[in-house]
C-alpha cells in the first residue's frame, strides 16, 4: 500500500494486486485489532484501581460480541479509508491474488500484466508445529474472531504475539497459562526484561510454564495436551504463536530467478533488491524486522530508489519496538548483553519503582526502565521499558537514542514531574 502510494506520488504509474482485506495483516489481523483488544483487557484493572482514587463500580461484566461487533466496524472503516487513499492516488487496483512469471510479468486473474519494477510485499502467515491434532490449536488469524470467549486458554510461545494474547485473554477473565518450551520470555530482548516481564504477568495471574512443549493435542469434551515430559494439561482453547514464515509459496519467485531463503523469505540486498535486478522485495516477505512501520518505510525508501532518483539504503539501526503485554514492554537500542559484544565495557543504569497511580492502591506492579550506555563514548546505546505507556514512553527516548545522545545529554534534559518517564533523564548512579 504505502509503496504504491508513494511510487504514484512521484509519477509512477503503479497496478497493486491484493487478494485479502486492504491494510494487510497490520489493519486486519495484527497490531489495530491487538492493540483495541489490549486496551479492553486493560479495563479490569482499572475498574480496580478506580476504588483506591474513591469511585464505586457495580460488578463489571465483560461482553466480548460487542468488543468483536466494535472491533469489526472499526476495521471495515479502516479498509475502506485504504482503498480510497489508493485510488485517490491512482493506483489501478486488481483485487485478485498475484504471481510472478517472470523478470517483469505478473499474472492476475489470468492475465498476464507487464511492469518495469516488481516488488514482492505479501507479507508473512503463521506457523504450526507437525504434532498430531495441531488442527485443534488455533493462531492469531482466528484469536481475532471467536465466536465465544473460552473459560480456559493455554497459549504457546514467548514472543510479542503469545505475550500480548496472554494478557489479552487473561485482563477478559480467561483462566490463562502461557507455556514456552525455552526458559525466558522475549528471547532477542534484553535478558533482564525477559525475566522480570514473566514475573510482572505471572503476578497478574498468568500461569507461565517454562520449559514445556506440546508433543500431542486431542480434542474431548475439552482440549487435552500432552506436553514432551508426558504430562496433560486442559483447556478449552490451545493458542500457537510459535512464529510465522514468509508468504512465498506457489508464488512463482523460484522460477522467475528470485533466491529465497532457507525459511521462503525473498533474498535482497540493501536496497531492497532481490537476485533478479527488477524484482524487490519488502516487510514481512524478507523477515528482516518484521513490523509495520519498518515494512512501510522499506516502501517509502525503495520507492525514493526508483522512482526519485535518489538511492536509499534501509536503515535497520535503532528501530524501537513495543509489546503490548499487560504490563507494556518497549524498547530501542541495543540488549545490555548484545552492548557487551558490540562495545566490551558498558555502564548500565536502572530504576524500579511503583508508579505514583498504583500507590493508592493495592498493585504491586513495577515499572522497570534500564539505560545501557557505551562507556567509552557515553553514548546511550540502549533503552528498556516495562510499564504502563512503555511504548508512548520509548518512542520520545528512541529519538535521542537515534541520533547518538550521551547520558550526559539525558542527564541534562528537565524531566517532567511526576511522570514515569523523568526517571530516564534522572539515572544518576550506575547500578552496573
Ligand atoms: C497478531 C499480530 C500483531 C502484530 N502487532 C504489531 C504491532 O503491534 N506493531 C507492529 O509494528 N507490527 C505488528 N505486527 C507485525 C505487522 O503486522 C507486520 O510486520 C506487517 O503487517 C508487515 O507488513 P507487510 O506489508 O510486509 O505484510 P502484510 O501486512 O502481511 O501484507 C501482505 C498483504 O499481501 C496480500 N497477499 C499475499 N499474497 C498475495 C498474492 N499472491 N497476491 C495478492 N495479494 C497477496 C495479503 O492478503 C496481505 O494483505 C503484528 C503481527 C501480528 C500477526
Amino acid at each position: 500500500m504505502r509503496a504504491s502510494r508513494v511510487s504514484a506520488g512521484y509519477g509512477a504509474k503503479v497496478a497493486i494486486a491484493e487478494d485479502g482485506r486492504f491494510g494487510g495483516t497490520c489493519v486486519n489481523v495484527g497490531c489495530i485489532p491487538k492493540k483495541l483488544f489490549s486496551y479492553a483487557a486493560h479495563f479490569r484493572e482499572d475498574f480496580e484501581i478506580a476504588r483506591g482514587y474513591g469511585w464505586t463500580v457495580g460488578e463489571p461484566r465483560f461482553d466480548w460480541p460487542t468488543l468483536l461487533k466494535n472491533k469489526d466496524r472499526e476495521i471495515a472503516r479502516l479498509n475502506a479509508v485504504y482503498e480510497s487513499v489508493l485510488v485517490k492516488a491512482g493506483v489501478e487496483i486488481h483485487r485478485s491474488r498475484a504471481t510472478v512469471k517472470g523478470p517483469h510479468e505478473v499474472e492476475i486473474a489470468g492475465r498476464v500484466k507487464t511492469a518495469k519494477h516488481i516488488l514482492v510485499a505479501t507479507g508473512s502467515w503463521p506457523v504450526l508445529p507437525p504434532i498430531p491434532g495441531i488442527e485443534h490449536a488455533i493462531t492469531s488469524n482466528e484469536a481475532f474472531a471467536l465466536e465465544r470467549l473460552p473459560r480456559r486458554a493455554i497459549v504457546v510461545g514467548a514472543g510479542y504475539i503469545a505475550l500480548e494474547f496472554a494478557s489479552i485473554f487473561q485482563g477478559l477473565g480467561v483462566e490463562t497459562t502461557l507455556t514456552y518450551r525455552g526458559k525466558r520470555l522475549l528471547r532477542g530482548f534484553d535478558a533482564e526484561i525477559g525475566t522480570r516481564i514473566a514475573e510482572e504477568m505471572a503476578a497478574k495471574g498468568v500461569a507461565i510454564c517454562f520449559g514445556c512443549e506440546p508433543a500431542a493435542i486431542r480434542r474431548k469434551q475439552e482440549i487435552e495436551i500432552e506436553f514432551t515430559d508426558g504430562s496433560l494439561r486442559h483447556t478449552d482453547l490451545v493458542m500457537f504463536a510459535t512464529g510465522r514464515r514468509p508468504n512465498t509459496a506457489q508464488l512463482g519467485l523460484e522460477s522467475a530467478g528470485v533466491k529465497l531463503a532457507a525459511d521462503g523469505a525473498v533474498m535482497v540486498n540493501a536496497y531492497s533488491a532481490s537476485s533478479v535486478p527488477s524484482i524487490h522485495a519488502v516487510g514481512d516477505v524478507t523477515n528482516r524486522i518484521n513490523l509495520t512501520p519498518v515494512a512501510t518505510a522499506e516502501a517509502m525508501w525503495l520507492a525514493r530508489t526508483l522512482f526519485r532518483g535518489e538511492p536509499t539504503p534501509v536503515d535497520h539501526e535503532n528501530v524501537p519496538t513495543a509489546v503490548f503485554a499487560n504490563p507494556n514492554v518497549a524498547t530501542v537500542g541495543l540488549s545490555e548483553e548484545k552492548a557487551r559484544e558490540r562495545h566490551g565495557e558498558v555502564d548500565i543504569y536502572q530504576a524500579s519503582f511503583r508508579s505514583l497511580k498504583l500507590t493508592m492502591t493495592e498493585k504491586t506492579e513495577r515499572t522497570f526502565m534500564k539505560l545501557v550506555v557505551d562507556r567509552a563514548s557515553q553514548r546511550v546505546v540502549g533503552a528498556h521499558m516495562i510499564g504502563a505507556d512503555a511504548g508512548e514512553v520509548i518512542q520520545g527516548v528512541a529519538i535521542a537514542v537515534k541520533l547518538g545522545a550521551t547520558k550526559q545529554q539525558f542527564d541534562q534534559t528537565i524531566g517532567i514531574h511526576p511522570t514515569a518517564a523523568e526517571e530516564f533523564v534522572t539515572l544518576r548512579e550506575p547500578s552496573k
